[in-house]
């Protein structure tokens, strides 16, 4: 599947809600096995770049609904994704895959900056590359990270872990029975039919680089290692 000279290199985004299994912490039955099924692709030699979300602990427009200061709420969000990384670094490294997490809020203790030439070696290396505090900046989703990052890394593809759905749908499958499956669509299709695959800012910076994503159901088990392989799960979002 992946050849000497360009070896399949993608960015998996998993989101606070995949790490807390649905709850608030983390739910370490869960990222053991996403790491155990992210260990067996990268046995394959496919190169995996991972930005984890932080929902699972605490999301910045929430806490600023209850009083909270936008952007420390965001700090605050940002902060909680390393945690997440931290976890996952930890569940891989004892399935024998070697990690390296990067942070945009400089942390020297439990990370490297994020320098991206650096990731790039990792990822050439078969270090799986784990970033965190999403960009460093309030206002922004780790969404929006996860499609920057894997501009700047040059991954082939963006590969979105759901919770409780399996592909994107005409509407939401749990309470709509006449959803719609869908195997394609555009990024433009996307965002005008609010389908909320991802944030506005993110879908829109995928169309304007000609980003190729893959939106899949984390919950199978398995699911992870065939996305990462290249297996053609869920469905496709392109320009
Ligand atoms: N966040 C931020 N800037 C970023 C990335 C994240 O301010 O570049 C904050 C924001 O408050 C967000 C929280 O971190 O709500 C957790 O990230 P996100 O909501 O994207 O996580 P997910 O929904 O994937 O669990």
């Amino acid at each position: 599947m992946t050849d000497e000279n360009h070896p399949r290199r993608v960015l998996l985004k998993l989101s606070g809600e995949a790490f807390g299994g649905g709850s608030i912490g983390l739910d370490p039955t869960v990222v053991r096995r996403v790491a155990a099924e992210i260990g067996a692709a990268v046995a394959d030699g496919v190169q995996v770049a991972i930005v984890c979300g932080g929902g699972n602990f605490f999301r910045g427009a929430e806490l600023a609904q209850n009083g909270l200061d936008r952007a420390r709420a965001d700090y605050m969000g940002m902060l909680g994704t390393v945690m997440n990384c931290l976890a996952l670094q930890d569940f891989l490294e004892q399935a024998g895959v070697d990690t390296r997490v990067q942070t945009a809020i400089t942390m020297g203790q439990v990370a490297e900056p994020y320098i991206p030439l650096r990731a790039i070696r990792h990822l050439e290396k078969g270090r799986v590359v784990i970033f965190g505090a999403g960009a460093g900046m309030p206002y922004f989703s780790t969404d929006t990270v996860c499609v920057q990052r894997a501009l700047e890394t040059h991954c082939d593809e963006v590969l979105m872990g759901k919770n409780g759905v399996d592909a994107v749908y005409s509407a939401d499958p749990r309470t709509n029975p006449d959803a719609v499956r869908l195997e394609h669509l555009t990024y433009t299709e996307a965002i005008v039919q609010e389908l909320g695959v991802m944030d506005s800012t993110a879908l829109s910076m995928c169309r304007d680089n000609g980003v190729r994503m893959r939106v899949f159901g984390l919950e199978e088990p398995g699911n992870v290692t065939r996305v990462l392989r290249g297996e053609k799960i869920g469905t496709l979002v392109t320009e």
